[in-house]
């Protein structure tokens, strides 16, 4: 199996992702240390994100 990529990476940690594929991609970070190694510099970065107030997800708020 090839690597997880970041989109998919990503959309796991929103459980945006399809059951199947869900399956498939924690399978694999399960397996593979490169890419639970990805999935931790996700995590680190948004909580980073989510200290100094910015948001991946839609527009930010104007008000
Ligand atoms: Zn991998």
């Amino acid at each position: 199996m090839s690597h997880c990529n970041l989109v998919d990476i990503v959309d796991y940690l929103d459980g945006e992702l399809p059951p199947n594929k869900e399956k498939a991609v924690r399978t694999h970070l399960e397996e593979c240390e490169e890419c639970d190694f990805v999935m931790s510099d996700i995590k680190a970065l948004r909580a980073f994100a989510a200290l100094i107030g910015l948001s991946f997800e839609g527009p930010i708020n104007s008000t």
